[in-house]
């Protein structure tokens, strides 16, 4: 008995050796170091108390590289904001994820976004929703985005460049409010938009931060009935100010 395990184990170990031998050496081809920089991410997330499969699953398919600048491309998958040019930041992996967690979104949700930036937080929301609407004030960053949803393939994301502080244009033709999950992706001042809670669902949630430079809260805005909402504190997070009408960009601020 004693003898043909033994005997077992070496057979084994020879496979082993074999396969060892035949396999290809590796190639550190950028994809391949890519997906395995996302899996750690998405790992330190999870390790970071992002528990919804979803919101997980979502990031793991979004190439978070298409949404930053080429000169930053090897920190895509750290869990930093990364500067996009124009003085906004593609937002933090983490506060990503836990903004989308606390949105609570399904497949049968309609979402406003405010704050494009170059399309990161949409492109993971739009795995998870049926559509989002997007509105960015800053029109290079607006026509980045379009390109990013374009090269990706993403059908169900609607972008629009306009001050997200009025909502969702209520035009004919163009009129889609009310949204089942909104999220504002920089922060108000003291409140978000009176505007904003106007355009959601009853029963619907918003996720937004609020507050000055240094003192922000990420709150979850929950509309109870017509006139009545619910709020409560989330984290402290840093986003860039939430600011009125389409931006006037000069020449200079270029694209990083
Ligand atoms: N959602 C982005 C975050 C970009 S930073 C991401 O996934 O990375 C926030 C963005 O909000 C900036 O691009 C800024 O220009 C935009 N913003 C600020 N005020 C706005 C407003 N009133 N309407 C639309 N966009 C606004």
């Amino acid at each position: 008995m004693r003898e043909r395990g033994e005997q077992g184990k070496i057979t084994i170990q020879y496979v082993l050796v074999l396969i060892q031998e035949v396999k290809p050496t590796p190639v550190n081809a950028p994809d391949t170091i890519n997906s395995s920089k996302k899996i750690r991410l998405v790992m330190a997330l999870r390790n970071a108390g992002i528990q919804d499969t979803d919101v997980l699953s979502a990031i793991e398919r979004v190439p978070r590289e298409h949404f930053i600048p080429n000169t930053m491309s090897d920190q895509a998958y750290e869990d930093i904001a990364v500067p996009i040019g124009l003085g906004q930041t593609i937002s933090q992996p983490f506060v990503v994820a836990k903004m989308t967690e606390a949105l609570e979104v399904t497949n049968l949700h309609k979402v406003l976004e405010i704050g494009t930036g170059t399309g990161y937080q949409a492109c993971v929301l739009s795995k998870i929703a049926r559509r989002v609407y997007t509105i960015e004030r800053h029109k290079p960053l607006h026509a980045l985005a379009e390109e990013n949803f374009k090269a990706l393939n993403i059908r169900n994301v609607t972008t629009l460049c306009g001050d997200g502080m009025r909502g969702w244009p209520t035009i004919q033709g163009m009129d889609q409010a009310p949204f089942d999950r909104i999220i504002v992706t920089a922060a108000a001042r003291e409140k978000p938009p009176e505007k904003l809670i106007e355009q959601l669902n009853i029963g619907g949630i918003m996720i937004a931060p609020v507050g000055v430079a240094g003192h922000q809260m990420l709150k979850r805005y929950k509309k109870e009935a017509e006139d009545t909402y619910s709020v409560s504190d989330i984290m402290p997070v840093r986003f860039v100010p939430l600011l009125p009408d389409i931006a006037r960009d000069t020449s200079e601020q270029g694209i990083a």
